[in-house]
C-alpha cells in the first residue's frame, strides 16, 4: 500500500458509482419537543419545537454556537436534554422517563471531521455499523456502499491513504450502509476544499434522496442550506427562529437577522412620516410600523439599478470589482453615509467617478422595524 499520489483524488473524484443503486432505508419522523439544553451559565438549546417529516431533507442553518450541534447530539441520542422530548415515528426516545441509547434508535451520524477510525481499512470502517449481520452479508452491503461512492476499489486501503473528499465519501458510505431511518450530518461538506464541494455536495444528496431517510444537515452556510434543503430551519441562541422553504426563507425573513443571514443588504435607516418610510433614496412601504416609528430598509445589491445620469436618484459612481459574472459597484448617493452596493452585469452607464441615475427595484426591498 503506497501513499497517495497528489493527483489521486482528482482522478477518483470524478467517478461516483451508478445513480439510483443506494439501498432505500424506510424513513423515520423525527420530533423535538420543548428541547432545552443547558451547559452551567449557557443556555445552548431553549424550547426547540420541530418536526422533521418522513424522508424530508432539513437543513438546519445558523450562526456558530446557536445550538445546531447540540440539537443533532440530542436527537442521536448522545446527549441528554435539560429538558423536552426527542420523538421518532411518534414514539418518545428522550424525554422525562425513557431515555433510549444511540445504538437503538436506528439513526445515522455523520460528523464533520468524518470520524474514520484510523486503524481499520476502509471496508472495516463501512462495516463496522453492519456488525449484527453475518459477515458475509455485512461485507455485501458494505462493498454496495462503497461502489455506490465510487471507491470500492479501495476497500483495503486505510483512512490516511485517502483525501479529505474520500474520506468524506467513505464516511457518507458508513452512515447510510445499515440503511438508517433518519440519516444526522454535521457540517458535512466543510472540510472540503471548494472548487470540489460544490459536487460532492450534489452526489451526496442526489444518494440520500435514493436512500429515502430522513436526513437533517447542520450547516452555517446560507447558500449550501438554500441549495440542499427542502425545508430550512433557521436558529439562533439556542431557538428556532424561522422555518420554510429556501425561497420563502429567502423573500419573507420573519426579522432582519434573518434577512441579513441571507444576503449582504444595503441598510438604509428610515423613519415613518405620513404612512411610508422616509428615507435619502426615497419612500418605501411602511407595513405595520407606527407613526414615527424607526425602520431599517433593506435593498439587496441586485435591486440597485445603475442608469445614465440625469435619471432617478443621482449618484456617483466609486469603485468597480470584477467578480465574474457580475460586477460588484459602489455608488455614493447624497444623504447616506455609506456608499450603495450594487451588482451590476454587463455595461456600465458611466465611468469611474462620473454621476450615475440610481434606481431602486421594489421587489428586491425589504423593510423592518428598529
Ligand atoms: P458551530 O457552528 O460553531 O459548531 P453550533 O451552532 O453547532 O456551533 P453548539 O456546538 O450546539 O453550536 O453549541 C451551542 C452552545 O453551547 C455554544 O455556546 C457552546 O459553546 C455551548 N456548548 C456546546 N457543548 C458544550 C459542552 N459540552 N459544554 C459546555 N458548553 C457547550
Amino acid at each position: 500500500m503506497s501513499e497517495p499520489a497528489p493527483t489521486r483524488d482528482r482522478l477518483r473524484g470524478l467517478h461516483w458509482g451508478q445513480r439510483g443503486t443506494t439501498g432505500a432505508s424506510i424513513p423515520a419522523a423525527l420530533g423535538f419537543e420543548g428541547v432545552s439544553q443547558r451547559y452551567g451559565a449557557v443556555q445552548a438549546l431553549d424550547g426547540v419545537d420541530l418536526t422533521v417529516n418522513p424522508g424530508e431533507l432539513v437543513c438546519l442553518l445558523g450562526p456558530s454556537g446557536c445550538g445546531k450541534t447540540t440539537l443533532l447530539r440530542i436527537a442521536a441520542g448522545i446527549e441528554v436534554p435539560t429538558a423536552g422530548r426527542v420523538l421518532l415515528d411518534g414514539r418518545e426516545v428522550s424525554g422525562r422517563t425513557l431515555f433510549l441509547p444511540p445504538e437503538r434508535r436506528g439513526i445515522g451520524l455523520m460528523f464533520q471531521d468524518y470520524a474514520l477510525f484510523p486503524h481499520l481499512s476502509i471496508l472495516e470502517n463501512v462495516t463496522f455499523g453492519l456488525r449484527d449481520l453475518p459477515a458475509r452479508d455485512a461485507t455485501a452491503i458494505a462493498m454496495r456502499a462503497l461502489a455506490r461512492v465510487g471507491l470500492e476499489k479501495y476497500a483495503a486501503d486505510y483512512p490516511h491513504m485517502l483525501s479529505g473528499g474520500e474520506q468524506q465519501r467513505v464516511a457518507l458510505a458508513r452512515s447510510i450502509a445499515p440503511r438508517p431511518g433518519v440519516l444526522l450530518m454535521d457540517e458535512p461538506f466543510s472540510n472540503l476544499d471548494r472548487r470540489m464541494r460544490d459536487a460532492i455536495r450534489e452526489e451526496t444528496v442526489a444518494i440520500l434522496r435514493e436512500t429515502g431517510a430522513t436526513t437533517v444537515i447542520v450547516t452555517h452556510d446560507p447558500e449550501e442550506a438554500m441549495r440542499t434543503a427542502d425545508r430550512v430551519v433557521l436558529m439562533r441562541e439556542g431557538r428556532v427562529v424561522q422555518a420554510g422553504s429556501a425561497e420563502e426563507i429567502y423573500r419573507r425573513p420573519a426579522d432582519l437577522f434573518t434577512a441579513r443571514f441571507f444576503c449582504d443588504f444595503n441598510e438604509i435607516e428610515g423613519v415613518r412620516r405620513g404612512g411610508r418610510i422616509e428615507t435619502p433614496i426615497g419612500h418605501f412601504p411602511a407595513g405595520a410600523l407606527p407613526e414615527g416609528g424607526a425602520a431599517v430598509v433593506c435593498v439587496r445589491p441586485q435591486g440597485v439599478r445603475l442608469r445614465p445620469p440625469g435619471m432617478c436618484l443621482p449618484g456617483r459612481l466609486l469603485s468597480r470589482r470584477f467578480l465574474g459574472e457580475v460586477d460588484l459597484v459602489s455608488v455614493a448617493v447624497q444623504g447616506l453615509d455609506r456608499p450603495l452596493q450594487a451588482r451590476v452585469r454587463g455595461a456600465l452607464p458611466a465611468r469611474l467617478g462620473e454621476e450615475v441615475g440610481v434606481d431602486i427595484e421594489r421587489d428586491e426591498v425589504l423593510v423592518f422595524p428598529v
